[in-house]
């Protein structure tokens, strides 16, 4: 199958391309903003909307952080407005997912839907990353009703209430401090007996009298009839000490981790160990000519939708600069 797959790509990357100066892939914050920029500069953009379109906001219910919207926003509703903002000045937003990319060029030719080739002069990179979930049913079930991925995004709605976040990292260090701040209790659920995270946030999070470790717990499921209840953990998973523990929560908080979606530019471009694609120092650009990088894609410590569309910004005005250097190089 992978063979056929591989085959066909190829022989798309030869047939009749459609050449475009500026070609977006993704819609969330970061590649709304690159063709709002991009657009009123006048690069005709095209965007492609990608899997998931409006990004991961559209999983989340209120926005209340995005400057702007004095009243908050919900997710599908911001990104519907930045969608209709891009397409006000003429960006061509259209369906569809970017299956492989050939950055041999410039010009640079991306395949959407494993059969259109789009030939491009600049290419911004704006597809963002996935946050990693357990895997297990509830998560699906109790989607934004008591489960979350970003406590900076929800960790408002359960003010003086007891939650849970999963991991060890940094990310769940600092998700169990943001909440600690706004919540009556805290739970860090950690598989191991130890955090992964750095000495100086794990100290933070011992020395927090309302976060609860608790060491050596895995998820076994979640409860509640119209929203999340309680979890039911597993201490000491496969050993002979083994027992279910029962917590009561609100809210369940994911920060295991979040996945790059870079798989398809890994042939091409310089990437970190985790995957995000590593960006020249104080710019958009990637090690590619012609290729730049924002939003999620790139930035593994901010993430929040007003840094990605700062990205977006910087890279549709690292475009600019880069097709007008082209231009004045080839004297027309
Ligand atoms: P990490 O990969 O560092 O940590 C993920 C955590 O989730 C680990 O404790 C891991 O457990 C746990 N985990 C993974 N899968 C599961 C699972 N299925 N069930 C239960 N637990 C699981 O990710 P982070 O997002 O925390 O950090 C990513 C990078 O970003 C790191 O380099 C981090 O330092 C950096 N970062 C820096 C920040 C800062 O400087 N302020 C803030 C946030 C992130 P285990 O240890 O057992 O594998």
């Amino acid at each position: 199958m992978d063979n056929i797959n591989e085959e066909s790509t190829e022989n798309n990357m030869d047939q009749d391309a459609e050449h475009v100066k500026c070609l977006i892939i993704g819609s969330g914050p970061a590649g709304f903003t690159a063709a709002i920029y991009a657009a009123r500069a006048n690069l005709q953009p095209v965007l492609y909307e990608g899997l998931q379109p409006g990004g991961q906001l559209t999983t989340t219910t209120e926005v209340e952080n995005y400057p702007g919207y004095p009243e908050g926003v919900t997710g599908p509703v911001m990104m519907e407005d930045f969608k209709k903002q891009a397409e006000r000045f003429g960006t061509d937003v259209r369906w569809g997912l970017a299956t492989s990319v050939d950055f041999s060029g410039p010009p640079h030719k991306v395949v959407i839907d494993n059969k259109k080739v789009i030939e491009a002069d600049a290419v911004i990179l704006a597809t963002g990353a996935t946050a990693k979930y357990l895997g297990i049913e509830a998560e699906t079930k109790y989607a934004g009703r008591g489960v979350s991925a970003c406590a900076t995004c929800d960790g408002f709605f359960y003010k003086g209430k007891d939650v849970a976040v999963v991991g060890g990292g940094d990310t769940a260090a600092e998700e169990a401090l943001y909440l600690s701040g706004l919540c009556n209790k805290v739970y860090l659920i950690i598989r191991k007996d130890h955090m992964r995270a750095s000495r100086v946030m794990q100290d933070r999070v011992f020395k927090t009298p309302n976060i609860d470790i608790l060491f050596e717990h895995n998820t076994k499921d979640l409860y509640g009839e119209n929203g999340v209840e309680g979890a039911i953990l597993i201490h000491k998973m496969g050993t002979p000490e083994e027992k279910e523990v029962k917590i009561k929560i609100d809210g369940f908080f994911l920060a295991i981790g979040h996945t790059p979606n870079s798989q398809i530019f890994r042939e091409y471009l310089n990437l970190d160990d985790v995957g995000y694609v590593k960006t020249q120092p104080d710019t958009t650009r990637t090690n590619i000519d012609g290729v730049f990088a924002c939003g999620d894609l790139m930035d593994s410590v901010y993430r929040q939708a007003v840094t990605a569309a700062g990205t977006g910004c910087r890279a549709a005005i690292d475009t600019e600069r880069y097709l007008g250097e082209k231009l004045s190089d080839s004297g027309s």
